[in-house]
């Protein structure tokens, strides 16, 4: 699960793995052009940057890749010793991996199932990019958009499409209202959980995000954009960044312990989503889910979501 926090953490550690003017020795992509993969070794990273959901990498060469990881791409940085003698480890296949600890009754779940798991990552058929430089090797498992190209990808479709990034200094509020009201007056159906998830509305948020954005601002998910009031969708598009930017900054936790006595699991660093029939940390109803109205899953609190139609 890769939303915009994710997706810039992960651009945060790529950046500082290949910045610097290191040189990149090598990158190995099963459909990389002898003229880019040419052009790529021997130069440096001039920078890394994140639009939504895509990664762009801009080397010295004048190359550009742009990298989108859909719903289950996930980087990993190995020091290039621990990658040639084999030590270095793949991902788990399980989709649930987290930035922060797990707890330990997990982890020793998680070593049982990797039993008859492939344990060194050079053997991992779902790596699709690897980068090398004199100490690191990056490899990006899974992420089925990988390009290369001489032009800015920022400059055409699809990033150039995307509404403004909550993540990013110059976010436009008022732009990404303007949107959700031309979206909603062309589809008076609309329903303001589904409409978050439209980048070309506002890039970044995904899943996880959606059912918590919606949590904290007490917004029913399945009302439609057109019966918010316009101060509700005011707020909304306020408060979108902040939200954004408390997943960045706490490695993708949404919800901060109320005490430093407090466990650090997926539970308490949530308030929604993936809480199904557990208690709302506000109320202490159960919250719900489900996935027919919109075909993706959205979780929410029955008492506090009060904002509907
Ligand atoms: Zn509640």
């Amino acid at each position: 699960m890769s939303e915009g926090p994710e997706v810039k953490i992960a651009a945060d550690k790529i950046s500082v793995a290949l910045s610097n003017g290191i040189t990149i020795e090598n990158i190995i992509h099963n459909k990389i052009s002898n003229e880019f993969k040419n052009k790529i070794i021997g130069s440096s990273v001039e920078y890394v940057r994140t639009f939504g959901k895509n990664i762009v990498i801009r080397f010295s060469s004048t190359v550009y890749l742009r990298n989108h990881m859909m719903m289950w791409g996930k980087w990993r940085i190995y020091d290039r010793e621990n990658y040639e003698n084999g030590s270095a480890r793949p991902p788990p296949r399980s989709h649930r991996t987290f930035f922060y600890k797990q707890p330990k009754k997990e982890l020793k779940n998680h070593d049982q199932t990797e039993k008859n798991e492939i344990i060194d990552v050079r053997k991992d058929s779902r790596a699709r990019l690897t980068i090398v430089t004199a100490d690191k090797v990056l490899v990006q498992f899974n992420g089925p958009i990988i390009e290369f190209s001489f032009v800015d990808p920022s400059t055409k479709p699809p990033i150039s499409l995307l509404g403004p990034d909550g993540l990013k200094n110059d976010y436009d509020k008022d732009q990404v209202l303007s949107n959700l009201v031309a979206k909603s007056n062309r589809d008076k159906s609309l329903v303001i959980s589904k409409a978050l998830l439209d980048q070309q509305i506002v890039s970044g948020i995904g899943n996880k995000y959606k059912s918590e954005i919606l949590f904290l601002n007490q917004i029913f998910p399945f009302i439609s954009v057109t019966s918010l009031s316009q101060h509700d969708l005011e707020q909304l598009v306020l408060n979108i960044p902040k939200i954004l930017n408390i997943g960045y900054i706490n490695n993708g936790r949404t919800r901060l312990p109320s005490s430093s006595h407090e466990k650090i699991t997926w539970d308490t660093t949530h308030w929604v989503f993936r809480r199904t029939g557990k208690q709302c940390w506000k109320c202490g109803s159960k919250i719900l889910s489900e996935k027919k109205t919109t075909s993706r899953s959205t979780f929410w609190c029955p008492s506090c979501q009060f904002i509907r139609e």
